[in-house]
């Protein structure tokens, strides 16, 4: 990705797998300093630190609960004591407690909430805040900064026992577009990537045996499961000058996932 994000500052939440993951990485490759925030796996984190210093780059793992706002106060604190300064959050950690309505306690339906959407709504709190503090550095950015809020395909699909999941992603959508609304005029641009099935832990059951990818595919019109890097350069992308124009908008990245392609053979 060559030098898209050079001398800028970036802290990607939920980073010590899956897509976070493929995402920290592929900003410090694209010259980037990264902060990976970990919840609870600490070990992957500070291995992706450590590759990601051996390979010439900066980078530090950071723990916190992106739903408690001390610890996010924290984390940004950590981050920005680190490096200087943000120039790009990734709020990117989320997790799924499935269960049909009936079986679906409050627990649950708060958790899922309280990490996937008010996580999210805690970091684009304190990165704007930096933003604004330090204000614009043209040399460094157009943008005095940038957001990017990973959604899912079901902030627009609707998914049946999976109703906390889906109202938390529909949840970001309107976020993202009202924060962008709002701060625009600053110059900070908060769009959101929006990915079908990409291959992680978080559903693992969806593809990890042959019969469960087959069913999976039969969604998925380009005929393939995405993977971690398809987000990820995509990411790098949204982040950088290239992308300077885009604000309040989310980007599909599901093979086709939202072509309805149930409909292609009933015409
Ligand atoms: P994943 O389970 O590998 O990643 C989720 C990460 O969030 C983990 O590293 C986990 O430790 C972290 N996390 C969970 N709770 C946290 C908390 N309270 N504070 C900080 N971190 C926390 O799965 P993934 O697929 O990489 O998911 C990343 C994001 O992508 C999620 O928001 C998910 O909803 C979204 N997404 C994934 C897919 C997919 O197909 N994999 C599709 C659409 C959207």
């Amino acid at each position: 990705m060559g030098e898209l994000l050079v001398g800028q500052k970036a802290l990607v939440t939920g980073a010590s797998s899956g897509i976070g993951y493929g995402i920290a990485r592929a900003m410090a490759d694209a010259g980037a300093a990264v902060a990976i925030n970990y919840h609870s796996e600490r070990d992957e984190a500070e291995e992706l630190a450590e590759t990601i210093r051996t390979a010439g780059g900066e980078a530090i793992a950071l723990k916190a609960d992106v739903s408690k706002e001390e610890e996010v106060e924290r984390l940004f604190g950590q981050s920005i004591a680190n490096f200087g300064t943000l120039d790009i959050l990734v709020a990117n950690a989320g997790i799924q407690k499935d269960a049909p309505l009936a079986e679906m306690s409050l627990a649950d339906w708060r958790k899922v909430l309280e990490v996937n959407l008010g996580g999210q709504f805690l970091c684009a709190k304190r990165a704007v805040a930096e933003f604004l503090r330090r204000g614009s550095v043209p040399e460094v950015s157009r943008a005095t900064g940038k957001i990017i809020c990973i959604s899912s395909v079901h902030d627009v699909i609707p998914w049946a026992g999976h109703i906390n999941y889906a109202a938390s992603k529909g949840g970001i959508q309107m976020m993202m577009k009202s924060l962008a609304q709002e701060v625009a005029h600053h110059r900070i641009r908060v769009n959101a990537i929006a990915p079908g099935a990409i291959r992680t832990a978080i559903n693992r059951a969806a593809w990890s045996t042959s019969k469960a990818e087959q069913k999976l595919l039969k969604l998925i019109p380009y005929g393939r499961v995405g993977e971690v890097e398809d987000v990820a350069k995509a990411a790098v992308w949204l982040a950088s000058d290239e992308a300077d124009y885009i604000t309040g908008t989310t980007l599909y990245i599901d093979g086709g996932m939202m072509l309805y392609p149930g409909f292609r053979d009933n015409g």
